[in-house]
This record gives structure tokens, C-alpha cells and sequence, in this order.
């Protein structure tokens, strides 16, 4: 049994190139396992919840926008819906093998049921809280948001100001001053800098390292000033700030990081409010000042320093973005950002305790591997979940799966196994997954069992609310390792692939990691492949504002403009530029072009095959093969050795490369080529004719059955139209037994062969590119132990140099050949020198055409 889990794509939009490259590498590992002869489980899915969903559906114009959680979840799941049949009908269109009747959905009811059952184990094994923590925040959208749901957009300048803040108790004497010191009056300076001016109202400390050297400095334009105005900033960042600030400094003396450490400021808002300095482990002089502006309620590690230092965070800023009137009048109400940013602010949130999980789980991943293509990408797996410590999970929207809980008016949250549990049982009953919300407190209370394991005391019961926060999306996918499974002996193995591209390694491969360690102790996936993105042919992302968004129905389908290239087409694409890196695919009209020629030469091959073995019944045959038949036959072989090797290490690009030079090399120049005249010519039925019509035949059902991961419908085709084939359908037979038996080889076919193509070479070079050998008789020099290679097989020499005829000679120079005219007669039908004076036609073409 071989088990591929499918990361749910979203349940929003159209199939578009992305969906491509995945679902089509996810098939080429489906039915490859097939034919290498495992029973294989792949069940799609989709991630149907979340925010985007949400909002597509409060801009709905038709209809007005639905309002209750009731209406909200009934118009996301149609758009959910919709979704999913386009996407799976273009999954299906691209020959996609998988369980498409039972597909998972994270909206479903089972879904959730089983989702809420390892939800209410994490929160008995107490990893999960509520809290008052900075997260990340739309303030347009009104919702704390996942570190992987933030869009970081490169080329953004972001806004980043030098800010100084006046020092109260820092003075002359504990500056290690380079020269005489001042003698005027002189007032001293922190200077900040930051990229979140909108955080500086809402600065509560500054914070400095013991490790960081810093300097007194003056501006140039400012050393006349009746009063000396110095600042302290990092040593290193000096000559940063001469450079951003176009100002002249002078470096004036040293100050020592504990003669900072403790003392106080001003702050910049409350005028009689004095501030402190603090120590920090993540303050740098690598960028910056080296002194850190810190709002405890609006950064990770602001929150930190306060905790350390026993400081009360408070947020100024409410959910919508806005000031609050602490910050008196001037700010109360203004927006801190322009719409549709995101920054990370205060607020009740639940969180995953995953420190330990996450240290846990890295240790683990030793035992496993995560590649693309040849490159180990385990490290950075592990460096990010080692290096994470919450996860905040409760965004504030309804399209979603609940997390059950009650809260007081404190804000103080209580839930438990139990009551998750019971909410997991409601839904999977009565299959509605808006129970949560629509279920009366009273009736919750009502259940002894779970008001008993909530635990809350007497006087509170009176203020409790349904806690109506959701789960982040990547908690339902996460749980996938669970909930897409149907029962407990599927749950039981292990996954043993998982494929996605290389962004998840922030998203579902951690969310997946994270729960299955924290739940079961145990792994989720035995192996992660990765792949990654689609880019046009100038190496720009794909962009419907730039307009080079390739739809995937226009490449199978085709328009006015572009050739249709088929479903194959597509999935030879995939796996030619797709497969075997976590780097860019590239697609545009060039490279299209190009897999249609590579994929015509194929079917070319293919119809030269087919057309062949007409009339051939395809059984096996009693006469022995040709020594050219037996050549390509053997290559056959090796052929599909090796494929089946590429297969098991997942390396498609490989095979699809292999198979389009086995076509154009091994089959078209080095046998087709030489093999048409007995084709043609030779009499139907005759042993030589059967010889070539059993190899074709051989080849052509060899072929079509292991390249049909890759190509399915073209490998459907041959099978369909090539004569005498028992077997239509792909995949029916693993692919070792395509293998031939050693009895159709001779012993020294291998030597034999490689002295044949040593006297083709030699023959091409002196015939050069005017004279048509085969119209000419060759004179060959060998050496003694070549000639008796080539005596095994000498009446086929002609063939097998595709000339008229051959005079094999000994020599002990090595080889050589002289081109000469042939001394026999032109036969008009198989256009070679080969007719005796006085006959009408050659002694074989005689016989094929006696009846
Ligand atoms: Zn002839």
C-alpha cells in the first residue's frame, strides 16, 4: 500500500497553471507507484474555509450582502462548491487518477467532527490558551492573521524614520570622551530608527545590547548650536546613518552599553512620562541604530521585553486600526495604516503552544527525507520549526470550523476535551457544521459532564459567551493526517509522500508536523517533495495585472492563436519544467512549441509502430530475430530498467527526457532507418518480415505501457489502435513484466553491435553527405577478432549498414571501408543494387510478390 496525502488547494477560483504542476507531479507518482505494483490511496481534497472566501462573498453584487453567521456560511459553502467542481472537472480533464468520489473536504461535517476530536485532545494535553498577545492584524478585514497569510511584496519601500529620543539621566561623565569634553551646555540623544513611525505614540522603551559597541556623535551643521546636541548610536551604524541622513557626523568618544542600561527618556507622546532603557537578546548593529524602539503590544519581541521585565501591555490600538483616546485627542480615531496593510497589534487570541512540539518534531525529521530532485531541503525545515513558539489559531469570522469554548467578561476563556467533544458529536449526528453556533449556552451548561470539566466558577456563569472565533485555515489542513483519512486502519500507515511547493514548508508540511507530534508522537509523512513556481518566459511571476497568465484550457484546448496541445501536452510540460526542482517553471510560446515538437516526434514514432504491425496478431514468434530486431529490443529493455529506477526515485523530468531521445536516437536513427527496407520490401509473413513486426510491436506496447504515467492518453491510443494487442487499457501490468527474455539475444549481440556502430561511423564520415549508401556496395577492413564478430551475423550486414553489399575483410590496421559501385543490377523495388543481370527484379522482391 502506497499513500500520497493531497494538500487541499483552495476552494476559490479556477484550475490555473500552479494547480497544474502539482495535481499533474501528484499523478505521475500515482500511477508510476501503480505500475511499479503497490495498491495506492490517493484521495483529493480541498481547503474550503477562510477569510478570501469570506470576502468574495460580501461583494457579491447580485444578491445583498448576507449578514447573519447563518447566511454568511450558507452563500461560502456555494462559492466553495462551485469551486470545486471546476477545479476537479480540470483535474480530471488533465487525466488525473484519483478518488474522485470520495474526496475530502475541510468543510464537510465529517471533516470538522473529526478536526474538533484532535482539537479537544490538544487542549487536554493543556497546549492551547487564550491570550492578550501581539499578532498579526488586518485592520481591513477586522482579524488577527496566520504568519503565512501575510503577502510580503519585495519591491515595497517600506517608510523607515530616524527618530531621536531626549535622554533624562545620561550626562558628560560617562562618556569616554576622545578628546578635551565640552565645555557647553550639552543634552544628549537616543536615536531610534524604525520601518512602523505609526508605533512611535506607542512607544514604551528602547532597547540596547551589552555586545554592541556605541558612539557619541554630533551632526557637522549642528557643533555651532549654542547648546551641543550629541547622539548615541552604534559604532557600526554610523556611517549608514551619514549616508540615509546625508549629514556630516563626528564621532566625539564612546558610551558603554551599561552606562545606557537602566537610565531613562522622555516620551515622545506624554511629555511628563519617563521611559526605560532596556537589554535585549535580539538588538543588532546590523541595521537600524542599534538602539531599538520598542512597543511592547505591536512586535513579537517587544512582548518579550516586557514580560522579561515584568511590564503591562496595553494596546492603543483598536480592532478596527484606530487610535484609542488614551492617546488623547490628536490621535484618538485616526487610522495607524492605509487600508489593506497589516501589522501586528494586541488582542485576545487563542495559541498552540508548539516550543516544544516544534523542538520535538525537528529531531524527528532526521528520520525522514525532504527533497527536490537531488537537493536536501531537511535543514530548513527544521531550522523553522525550532524557531517558532506560538501559533495564534483564532481568526474573527464565521466561514470556518468553531473553536468551542466559553468566555467571561474578563475575557477569561474556558473549554475542554469534553465540551469539544460533544460539539465534535452534534456535528457528525446531525451533519451540520453550524451547530456551534446556532446551540444555546444554556444547553451546553445542561450537560453535566461538560460543565463539570469546564471548571468555572459560580459567579461567572451569569456573564459567559460562546466563544465565536475560528479556527485559521491552517489548523483544519493541518489535521489532514486525521481527518481526510476515512477510518482507523487508514489512519494507521503512515503517508508515505507528500508533494507541494515550496511555500509550504511556512504552511501545511509544519501544520501537518506540528499536530500529528504533538497529538500521536509520530510523523505525519515519510518523505516531502517539493516543486515550485510558474513564471513566463521573461522570468516574471504570473500576474493578471501584467497579463501573462497562461490558462491551462487554452494550452489543452487551444484558442485562435495557440495550437492545442492536449492534456499530454500539459503533463509533458509538467514534467519536463516542473518536476525535479523547487525552482521556477517556466511556460510561454517558446517553450509550448517546444513540447509540442517533442511530443509530434513521439507520436510519429509511435504511428511508425503501429503502421508497421498491420496484419502482425501479435503473438510471440518461433523464428529467431534479426540481429538489428534483437538490438532494438534490447534497448528496449534498458529503456524501461532504467525508467522503472527514475520512477522509484521520483524523477519524471529524467524519464520524459530519456523517452524523447530513445525515441529520436535509439528508435528513429538507429533502427527505424535501417530496418524500413526489410519492412517494406521483404514478403509479408516471410521470418525476417515477423521479425521486424514482433519488434515493433514489442517496442511500441513496452513503450506506451511505461511512459503512461506521464503520457496516459497517447499511451491509451497505441494501445487502442495497435494491431493484435490484447491489453487496451493503461496500467493493468506492472511494469517489470514488460521486460523480455534473454532467449531473443545472442550471446555477443552487445560486442557485435558495438563494432556496427563503430563501421557506421566510419561509413558516414567517408561517404559524407551526397552519396546514399545504400545504393552502393561497401568493402570493410577489420581486425581479425571484429571480422569474427560480424561472420556470426554476415548476411545481415547489409541491413545493418543499410547498404547493398558488404565484403568483409580482415586487416590488421583496425577498420576502414571503401565506398565502390556495386557490380549487381538496380531493382526498381526496393531501390537497391541488388538485382542479378537479365532478371526483372531482385531475387527478393521476386519472392514477395509470388503468390
Ligand atoms: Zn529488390
Amino acid at each position: 500500500m502506497f499513500e500520497l496525502l493531497d494538500g487541499p488547494p483552495y476552494a476559490n477560483g479556477e484550475a490555473h497553471t500552479g494547480h497544474a504542476i502539482n495535481k499533474i507531479l501528484k499523478d505521475f507518482i500515482v500511477k508510476s507507484k501503480i505500475g511499479l505494483g503497490y495498491r495506492v490511496r490517493f484521495r483529493p481534497g480541498w481547503d474550503c474555509h477562510g477569510l478570501p472566501i469570506e470576502l468574495k462573498i460580501g461583494k457579491q453584487k447580485e444578491t445583498p450582502a448576507p449578514q447573519s453567521f447563518k447566511e454568511i456560511r450558507s452563500a461560502a459553502r456555494i462559492v466553495a462548491d462551485e469551486a470545486i467542481g471546476k477545479q476537479m472537472n480540470a483535474f480530471r480533464r488533465w487525466g488525473v487518477t484519483a478518488d474522485w468520489d470520495k474526496p475530502y473536504t475541510t468543510k464537510s461535517s465529517k471533516y470538522v467532527a473529526a478536526q474538533l476530536d484532535i482539537f479537544g485532545q490538544l487542549v487536554e494535553q493543556k497546549l492551547v490558551y487564550r491570550t492578550f498577545k501581539p499578532v498579526y492584524w488586518s485592520p481591513s478585514s477586522n482579524t488577527a492573521l496566520a504568519e503565512s497569510e501575510l503577502e510580503y511584496n519585495e519591491k515595497h519601500q517600506s517608510t523607515s524614520v530616524y527618530f531621536r529620543f531626549k535622554l533624562i539621566n545620561v550626562s558628560s561623565p560617562e562618556i569616554i570622551w576622545s578628546s578635551i569634553p565640552p565645555s557647553k551646555p550639552s543634552q544628549f540623544y537616543a536615536l531610534v530608527w524604525t520601518t512602523t513611525p505609526w508605533t512611535l505614540p506607542l512607544n514604551n522603551a528602547i532597547c540596547v545590547s551589552p555586545n554592541i559597541k556605541y558612539s557619541v556623535i554630533q551632526f557637522e551643521r549642528e557643533i555651532n548650536n549654542p547648546t551641543s546636541t550629541y547622539y548615541i548610536i552604534a559604532s557600526n551604524l554610523v556611517s549608514e546613518l551619514e549616508k540615509q541622513s546625508e549629514q556630516k557626523c563626528r564621532i566625539l568618544g564612546t558610551v558603554k552599553s551599561e552606562n545606557l542600561i537602566g537610565k531613562k527618556y522622555k516620551s515622545c507622546w506624554h511629555n511628563e512620562l519617563a521611559l526605560p532603557i532596556y537589554e535585549a537578546p535580539h538588538v543588532s548593529d546590523t541595521v537600524g541604530t542599534g538602539l531599538v524602539h520598542t512597543s511592547f503590544a505591536h512586535g513579537f519581541q517587544d512582548y518579550d521585553v516586557a514580560v522579561s521585565n515584568g511590564e503591562r501591555i496595553q494596546s492603543f490600538v483598536d480592532s478596527r486600526g484606530c487610535y484609542t483616546r488614551h492617546l488623547g485627542h490628536d490621535l484618538d480615531g485616526k487610522h495607524v495604516l492605509g487600508d489593506g496593510q497589516r501589522e501586528a497589534l494586541s488582542s485576545q487570541q487563542w495559541f498552540i503552544d508548539v516550543e516544544e512540539i516544534g523542538k520535538r518534531a525537528s529531531s524527528m525529521l532526521d528520520e525522514i527525507t525532504v527533497s527536490a530532485g537531488d537537493s536536501d531541503l531537511r535543514g530548513s525545515l527544521k531550522q523553522l520549526v525550532t524557531t517558532r513558539n506560538s501559533w495564534c489559531i483564532s481568526r474573527q469570522r464565521v466561514w470556518g470550523t468553531p473553536i468551542p469554548g466559553l468566555v467571561d467578561e474578563n475575557g477569561e476563556a474556558y473549554t475542554s476535551r469534553e465540551l469539544i467533544e460533544w460539539v465534535a458529536d452534534l456535528t457528525r449526528k446531525s451533519g451540520n457544521t453550524d451547530v456551534w453556533w446556532e446551540v444555546d449556552l444554556n444547553k451546553i451548561l445542561e450537560n453535566e459532564d461538560v460543565r463539570r470539566s469546564l471548571k468555572i466558577p459560580k459567579d461567572v456563569i451569569p456573564q459567559l459567551k460562546k466563544n465565536v472565533d475560528i479556527m485559521d485555515v491552517w489548523l483544519d489542513s493541518g489535521l489532514a493526517w486525521h481527518a481526510a483519512k476515512e477510518n482507523e486502519m487508514e489512519r494507521e500507515h503512515v503517508t508515505d509522500v507528500v508533494l507541494e511547493g515550496v511555500d509550504q514548508f511556512r504552511g501545511w508540511f509544519q501544520s501537518l508536523l506540528l499536530t500529528s507530534v504533538a497529538v500521536k508522537n509520530k510523523l505525519p509523512y515519510r518523505k516531502i517533495i517539493v516543486h515550485g513556481f510558474c513564471i513566463d518566459e521573461k522570468n516574471n511571476k504570473m500576474s493578471k495585472s501584467v497579463g501573462n497568465v497562461v490558462d491551462p484550457i487554452l494550452l489543452t484546448d487551444g484558442s485562435l492563436k495557440q495550437k492545442a496541445i492536449g492534456a499530454d501536452g500539459l503533463r509533458f510540460w509538467v514534467a519536463l519544467s516542473g518536476s525535479e526542482n523547487a525552482g521556477e517553471s517556466k511556460i510561454g510560446p517558446k517553450i509550448i512549441e517546444d513540447v509540442d515538437r517533442k511530443i509530434v516526434s513521439l507520436r510519429n514514432g509511435f504511428r511508425f509502430m503501429i503502421g508497421g504491425c498491420q496484419g502482425f496478431n501479435g503473438n510471440p514468434i518461433n523464428s529467431p530475430l534479426k540481429t538489428l530486431d534483437q538490438d532494438m529490443l534490447h534497448s528496449v529493455d534498458s529503456f524501461v530498467k532504467k525508467t522503472i529506477s527514475n520512477y522509484e526515485e521520483f524523477k519524471f523530468r529524467t524519464v520524459a527526457n530519456d523517452l524523447t531521445q530513445f525515441i529520436q536516437r535509439n528508435f528513429s536513427s538507429n533502427y527505424v532507418k535501417y530496418v524500413r527496407d526489410r519492412l517494406y520490401c521483404d514478403k509479408i509473413g516471410s521470418e525476417s518480415h515477423l521479425s521486424a513486426q514482433f519488434t515493433l510491436h514489442r517496442t511500441a506496447y513496452s513503450l506506451a505501457h511505461i511512459i503512461s504515467p506521464l503520457l496516459p492518453h497517447l499511451s491509451a491510443e497505441v494501445l487502442h489502435h495497435l494491431p493484435g494487442s490484447h491489453e487496451k487499457q493503461i496500467l493493468r501490468h506492472t511494469f517489470m513484466e514488460l521486460q523480455s527474455e534473454e532467449k531473443y539475444y545472442m550471446p555477443e549481440l552487445s560486442q557485435l553491435m558495438k563494432v556496427v556502430h563503430e563501421l557506421r561511423t566510419v561509413l558516414e564520415a567517408s561517404a559524407g553527405p551526397k552519396i546514399d549508401t545504400s545504393k552502393k556496395d561497401i568493402i570493410v577492413y577489420v581486425k581479425p577478432e571484429q571480422e569474427k564478430l560480424l561472420k556470426t551475423s554476415e548476411l545481415e550486414l547489409p541491413e545493418l549498414l543499410n547498404v547493398s553489399g558488404v565484403e568483409l575483410n580482415e586487416s590488421r590496421d583496425g577498420i576502414s571501408v571503401e565506398i565502390t559501385d556495386s557490380k549487381r543490377r538496380y531493382c526498381e523495388r526496393c531501390r537497391k543494387h541488388t538485382r542479378k543481370d537479365g532478371d526483372n527484379l531482385c531475387s527478393r522482391c521476386f519472392d514477395a510478390l509470388v503468390v
